[in-house]
């Protein structure tokens, strides 16, 4: 029996023939529903339940993955994948992924793996150029915005003085409380169940007739709070919220920070691309004063999952939140270059730096800039569409590239519209020539067609937008 790896002539054999099928696939990921079509458990009941007990050739197991993965998967690199915040792998990054697997390079120390640790210093201090960031700041990869978040609300919590919580745990009456908008992304609560604030601890700041963040409300509640025996410590601004984008005032909210001594964390997870366009670079406006900033490459900077970046003012407070280092950790190297496990959950890295690096090389900034910039008129052509047809609304502003907007069904009750809107981005979705998601506005159901997809042309947007008007005169 061979104990080693597979042989290398079918490892080559079988690497080229992938790399036919993986171009194959991206040309033409339009001949696939991008919605998957299969029932709860079909992936998993076409599969053997029981691990093989000799070896199979690749060939087979790739062919599974055709047979039963493929469509079982909802496609993100479809043109068409209009839901959520759509994303997607580019050529560079899907290469970059294959490297860092074949290095398997563990950037858990700086000593573990020299490169992994400086390339990804090196291209956050690349990115916060291009995000028009001030020097100084300092970043570190998470693996996603939720992650990024939780690690800036620890921080967040470490400096609350006299605390002490990463000694003494949580077990003292302090009552935290921390702050977002009623917008803000789930990200912000999980964080603060797992950091011990609990739901109770994260109140939510109502938002203005745009859902952005009223900064008036939030100085507000940090006095009340304070005089009912709360201990306030953080507020979570967003640019570009989940549902609509909006943006909170940064500024003001920042202003508010200062005055109260409150950390400031701002959730750019998705609008912080924008800022690569030098033209939409006011979306960050005030973010220079921000104690943490999470920006995900995975949203909507051509990066695939999972890549998202937390930079910070204060790496100080979060290696102090974080760093923990026992003795088999310990290297004479730690007092002249960053142990990236310092400032995170994970001891273990992977090597994620490199798909970046190598995206923003294989586009450039002018080109990602272009690419982003494009997506923004392909959405204000769509929402051009919408609001020239009687038989639809505008539902949100569209300040980047998500659209929010409902068919009206005049005379319908608000729950009936409702039901009909939901029905009609099912059956468009069921057609699988397009993939869009929904939310809810003042309790309203709300469609949303979010452009983010490297390969979405006009044609996808324009055909959305007839499957939507077919479905909905039906
Ligand atoms: N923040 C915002 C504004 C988001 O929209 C999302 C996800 O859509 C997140 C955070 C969480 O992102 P992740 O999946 O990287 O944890």
């Amino acid at each position: 029996m061979n104990l080693g790896d597979l042989p290398s002539e079918e490892f080559r054999a079988e690497a080229h023939r992938l790399v036919d099928w993986i171009a194959h696939y991206l040309e033409g990921s339009e001949r696939y529903p991008v919605l998957a079509r299969v029932k709860p458990g079909e992936v998993r009941a076409s599969l053997p339940a029981s691990p093989p007990a000799s070896a199979e050739p690749l060939a087979a197991i790739l062919a599974d993955v055709e047979r039963v993965i493929v469509p079982g998967l909802t496609h993100w690199n479809h043109p068409a994948f209009f839901a959520y915040f759509a994303n997607s792998s580019p050529a560079a990054a899907i290469l970059a992924e294959a490297l860092s697997a074949t290095f398997n390079a563990n950037g858990m120390l700086w000593k573990t793996a020299p490169a992994a640790t400086e390339l990804e210093l090196l291209v956050l201090d690349w990115l916060r150029q291009m995000l028009g960031l001030p020097a100084g700041l300092f970043g570190v990869i998470q693996d996603t915005a939720s992650a990024s978040t939780l690690v800036a609300l620890a921080a967040a919590r470490e400096a609350v003085p006299g605390l002490d919580v990463r000694r003494r745990g949580l077990s003292g009456s302090t009552r935290l409380r921390m702050y977002a908008s009623e917008q803000a992304h789930s990200s912000v609560e999980k964080a603060g169940i797992v950091l011990g604030i609990g739901q109770d601890g994260l109140r939510k700041i109502p938002t203005d007739a745009e859902f952005r963040m009223d900064s008036s409300a939030l100085a507000l509640a940090v006095t009340e709070d304070r005089a009912d025996g709360w201990t306030p410590f953080g507020v979570t601004a967003t640019v570009g919220t989940t549902s609509t984008t909006s943006i909170d005032p940064v500024p003001a909210i920042a202003d508010v920070c200062q005055r109260e001594g409150l950390w400031l964390h701002v959730d750019a997870a998705y609008g912080g691309s924008a800022a690569v366009v030098p033209e939409m670079r006011f979306v960050l406006a005030g973010c220079e004063r921000a104690d943490s900033l999470v920006v995900n490459p995975h949203k909507w900077l051509f990066v695939p999952v999972d890549l998202s970046v937390l930079y910070t003012r204060r790496p100080d407070v979060v290696r102090a939140a974080f760093s923990l280092v026992p003795e088999y950790l310990r290297t004479p190297e730690a007092a002249l270059a960053p142990n990236l496990m310092d400032y995170g959950v994970s001891l273990g890295r992977r090597f994620r730096a490199l798909k970046l690096w190598m995206v923003i090389r294989a586009f450039g900034t002018e080109g990602l800039a272009a690419r982003i910039r494009e997506h923004v008129r392909l959405a204000q052509l769509f929402r051009s569409w919408v609001e020239a047809d009687r038989a639809f609304e505008i539902a949100a502003a569209t300040p980047f590239s998500v659209v929010c907007f409902r068919a009206r069904f005049d005379g319908a009750a608000a729950e009936d519209a409702d039901r009909r809107n939901q029905a009609l981005m099912e059956a468009v979705n069921a057609t699988g020539e397009a993939y869009l998601s929904h939310t809810k506005l003042h309790g309203r159901t709300v469609l949303r067609l979010a452009v983010g997809n490297l390969r979405t042309e006009e044609r996808h947007v324009r055909r959305a937008w007839e499957l939507l008007r077919e479905y909905a005169q039906a």
